[in-house]
């Protein structure tokens, strides 16, 4: 049985990631920052919610699970954190939980917030994938709100690890604009204007540029390749002082990419 997964677009640039078997009605949700357009979708597919997968605290993430529990007594999944209260079953590096009939390890992701997880699968008969929050973004990574350069470098390495052909599920549609700033760190790279002429045609046809692949971030994601020659090459002409480590690049292309 295929994993399905519905894409919902909330507030201005958020996706909420909503999940069943095939055949299925019991769904789960990521990141239910607002309850109302997750209640429609369940409705549209004839689905029944069964739990919450929560990545860290932001309100964007959050904010609609208090909705939702009032409709539905489910399990909320999520960091251990003091920060998400409604949180029932708390999760760190290692765990595994079996939802929709699919194995998710969770992985400590610190950096945007220092509660940020992200869940890993490989389902059967499809491809590998990860609900990666606010962590990783196409072309891009999160603002470094409570966690240091290292911390995000290291969270960053981690999902880099994973195989090529991981679908990496993120919470914003930020793509186009970090393909601009991505092409202002490796104005040369053939890779990022392939993607910049797809993504687009994406976006004018009203569809999301997310899930994007691993492979595909290791390729244009600057933020994946602060080990790459280009990369520190433009970090160290942007921050005009010597970097001595790919820790020391990211930190300088998210401070450039802060004020781009
Ligand atoms: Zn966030
Ligand atoms: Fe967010």
């Amino acid at each position: 049985m295929p994993l399905i997964i519905h894409t919902i677009p909330a507030f201005q640039d958020n996706y909420l990631w909503l999940f069943h078997l095939s055949g299925e009605r019991a769904a789960f949700v990521v990141d239910p920052g607002d309850a109302l357009p997750v209640l429609k979708c369940l409705e549209q597919h004839d689905l029944e919610l069964a739990g919450i997968l929560i990545t860290h605290h932001h309100p964007d993430h959050t904010g609609g699970i208090k909705a939702l529990l009032t409709q539905y007594d489910v399990p909320v999944y999520g960091p251990d954190s003091a920060n998400i209260p409604q949180i029932t079953q708390q999760l760190g590096e290692g765990d595994n939980i079996t939802l929709a009939g699919t194995n998710f390890s969770v992985l400590e992701i610190p950096g945007h917030t220092l509660d940020h997880i992200a869940y890993h699968a490989a389902p059967n008969g499809g491809n590998p994938l990860v609900f990666c929050g606010d962590t990783l973004f196409s072309a891009g990574c999160g603002r470094l709100f409570e966690g240091s350069p290292q911390q995000m470098y290291q969270s960053l390495q981690k999902l880099a690890a994973l195989p090529d052909a991981t679908q990496i599920y993120c919470a914003h549609e930020y793509t186009l604009s970090n393909l601009a700033f991505a092409t202002a760190v490796e104005p040369d790279s053939q890779a990022l204007k392939e993607k910049i002429v797809a993504d687009t045609q994406k976006r004018e046809q009203g569809l999301p540029t997310i899930p994007t692949t691993l492979g595909i971030e290791r390729e244009t994601n600057p933020f994946l390749r602060c080990h790459l020659p280009p990369v520190a090459q433009a970090a160290t002409q942007h921050g005009a002082r010597q970097l001595q480590s790919p820790i020391e690049v990211l930190q300088e292309i998210r401070l450039w990419k802060d004020n781009f």
